[in-house]
This record gives structure tokens, sequence and C-alpha cells, in this order.
């Protein structure tokens, strides 16, 4: 069995190469359906570690059938994920691993606020700035380097390591799905998410609903004549946030550690064409979170409850208001803290980052639950340090990748097993 010091300083080595990829990644603008130049960096990446990419394409219609999905109105034909299996020294009596990333971001938009090119990948002393270099490009180069730097040792896997770059993490998780549908499942899973070196174990569900509110277009000088639907969408709104406040009220621990662990966003607002005309139409887009024991079909008749509730008020009476979904359906869940792969990546973590890990419950959903609750695979988050995600100036902290490295390259020795490569 190769020890402790052996690995980090293997996975250290392999620092250079994960920064060049990290920043590869980050000059790749993959927002959403921007992710294919992304994904072609990604399978030169795993061609790289003498693995045989192969793409897993996301089929509309087979998402739609699936119980887990969630509704979209996009065009999603075309896109890839990537995947490539390390395959198992024999005997193959190894559990067996999935490593996953998302190659998707979200926009960096205010791009004015921020004091670099959000795309530009600029480095500063331990940290790298960028729209995705933590949410959550860093934590893919780790899963680079982590099996790199197993392969220069010249070590094989026990089990079946299957390394997963993935789209439409941030706005439904078919790309994830995709995976599951295409049958990949292992005994374990860790998604390099940025936790900060914490294991992520439980987290929130998520629901994407539009509210849109017609009224009556009028000319402003006879504004009176009109309904003004962007005005009708303020008691909407209060109404919102009087259900977000009654979510939030008794929650289930682990839950009960957060002031507001259930976050209502108001996340785009489109509404009206004309400065001098009363709107006629406005469409609010918004997020909100639901805990591991609640489903996502309870949530939405919860919000359409409350958008009815709203139509008391004098102000909405007159309109038409409707809610529509597109976007995340999303339920939460948790794996036990006392699970045999959470105890393995704990393990792992304290040796790599030097402390025990917190281990931590989310209020922000990831692919995790995607793999767990449809793929049968346990699934964790565990990964770099991140500040400002989805935020202006995002950056990682580069040492923190090579210690996620160190800890996915530990986790496989414990998990999977190693032995020399035939
Ligand atoms: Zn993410």
């Amino acid at each position: 069995m190769v020890d402790d010091a052996t690995l980090l300083a293997a996975v250290a080595e392999q620092r250079a190469d994960m920064e060049r990829l990290l920043v590869e990644l980050v000059e790749a603008p993959t927002v959403l359906g921007s992710e294919a130049p992304g994904q072609a960096i990604m399978r030169r990446a795993f061609a790289g570690l003498g693995l045989e990419p192969v793409d897993v394409a996301l089929d509309p219609q087979a998402l739609r059938d699936h119980p887990g999905a969630s509704p979209f109105s996009w065009d999603v034909s075309g896109k890839q994920n990537v995947t490539a299996v390390w395959p198992p020294a024999e005997p193959a009596d190894g559990r067996s691993l999935i490593l996953n990333g998302h190659i998707d971001v979200v926009s960096p938009e205010p791009a004015v606020l921020w004091s670099r090119g959000p795309f530009a990948a600029t480095r500063d002393g331990d940290w790298l700035y960028g729209r995705g270099a933590g949410d959550m490009k860093a934590g893919l180069a780790a899963i680079v380097g982590a099996v790199g730097a197993l392969q220069r040792l010249g070590l094989a896997p026990r089990g079946r390591i299957e390394l997963q770059s993935v789209v439409e993490e941030e706005c439904t998780g078919h790309g994830a799905l995709a995976c599951v549908l295409a049958g990949r499942r292992a005994d374990a899973a860790v998604i390099t998410e940025p936790t900060g070196g914490a294991v992520w174990t439980s987290q929130v569900g998520v629901l994407w609903f539009q509210v849109r509110v017609l009224g009556r277009p009028a000319h402003a000088g006879e504004a009176r004549a009109g309904e003004n639907a962007i005005e009708a969408t303020f008691p909407v709104v209060r109404a919102l946030r009087a259900l977000e406040a009654e979510l939030n009220a008794h929650p289930p621990p682990p839950y009960d550690a957060y002031p507001n662990p259930i976050n209502l966003n108001v996340g785009i607002i489109r509404g009206g064409d004309w400065a001098s005309t009363v709107a006629g139409e406005c469409v609010t887009h918004c997020r909100l979170a639901l805990y591991p024991d609640d489903h996502v079909g309870n949530l939405r008749r919860r919000v359409e409850a409350a958008v009815a509730a709203a139509r008391a008020d004098p102000a909405v009476a007159g309109f038409d208001v409707e809610v529509r979904y597109d976007g995340f359906a999303r339920d939460g869940y948790s794996i036990a803290a006392d699970a045999p792969p959470v105890g393995a990546l704990r393990v792992a973590a304290e040796r790599a980052f030097g402390v025990a890990p917190a281990v931590v419950a989310s209020t922000a959903t990831t692919d995790a639950s995607i793999l767990q609750l449809y793929g049968g695979t346990p699934a964790m988050c565990f990964g770099p340090y991140a500040e400002s995600i989805h935020g202006v100036d995002e950056r990682v902290h580069l040492p923190s990748m090579v210690q996620t490295a160190q800890a996915l390259a530990l986790f496989i020795r414990d998990w999977c097993g190693l032995k020399p490569a035939a």
C-alpha cells in the first residue's frame, strides 16, 4: 500500500499542470449554450491521462420522460457530457467511484463591476480570478491532477473510476441526468464543487418558476385607462417573500443552523417595452429552495397558492396572473454522515487539508442529488476554497485545488484500492 507522503508529494508535483488546465478552462466562457469549447478542453485533458474520452449526449425526449427531469424550453440537442473510464487492474476487486464536475458557468454580468475581465483568468499570488474559477473549474482540474499523479506513480485502481465533465448543472442537472440515463453508476461519487474543504452531505432542492402578469397597455398620457403589469408585480413579490418567511419559520435539522436556509431569489424581471406606454406584461423569474424532506410538487402548490392569494390585493385584482415553470424542479437529498464513503472522504480530507473537515448541509443544490436519487450512487460534494461564486471577482485559492487533488488521491487509495499498473 502506497503511503500518504508519497501520494501527497506526487499530487503536489501536478500543481503546474493543474493550474495550466484551470487557466485554459476559465478562458473558455462556458455559459449556457456555449459549453462546447470547455468540453473540448476536458476531452483533451482526459486523453492526456491516457484514457479514452466518451461523449454522453443529452437526448431531449429521454430527459423529459425521466421523473427527475426539470422542464426546459431551450434546445439541448447536440450538447455533450465528456466522460472517461480509468479501468481497474485485474482482478477488479475494489469499489467503484465517479468523480464529477460541471463545465457550465453562470453569466458574469454586469461585467463592468469586475476589476478584471471575467474570462481573463488573472492570477494574483495564490488566487486565480475568473467566472467559473471556483464554480467549478478548479474542481475539474483537481480531478485530472489526482488521476495524473497516481498514474505517474505507476498505479491503477482496483475498482472502476469514471471521470465526468457535465453540462447544465446550473439550470437543470440534465447533464448529470443524461449520465444516469446512460447507466453510469458507482459505489460512490465525489463532486468537486467549491466546498472549501468541507464535505457536503445534504442539500436543498430548488424550484425555478416565473410569474407572468398581463395588464392593459395604454398611452402614458391617459395612464389610468391602462393597467400596469410591472406595478402589479410588486404585491406578488411581497406575497412570495411571505411564503419564504413561512418556509424559514421552523427549519428541520440540520438546516436549523442557518438563520434563513430557504432563500427566494428574484433573479430576472422583464416588463413593459416603452417609456410612454403603460406596461402590458411583466415576467418575473424566481428561484426558491426546499428542504430535503419536502417535494418539489408540494412547493409548486404553495407558490401557486401564494400567487393566488396576492390577487386579493386590489392592486392585482384586475390582472391575468400565471405561474410558469422552466428550469430547476429538483428535490433535495441527504447522505448519512456515517455512510462508508463519507467516513473515508473525511479521513482523506483531514490528511490533505491538515484539519478535520466540516460536514455541511448546503443551502444550494448540486448534481449530487441527481447521482444519488436517480443513479443510485451515494454522492458527496468536496472541493477547493473559492470566494464570490456567482458574484463579482470570483476567485479560487490555488493551494486548495492541490489539497483537493491530494485528498482525492488518498480517497481513491482508501475507497477503490490501488495496485501497480499492469
Ligand atoms: Zn457548481
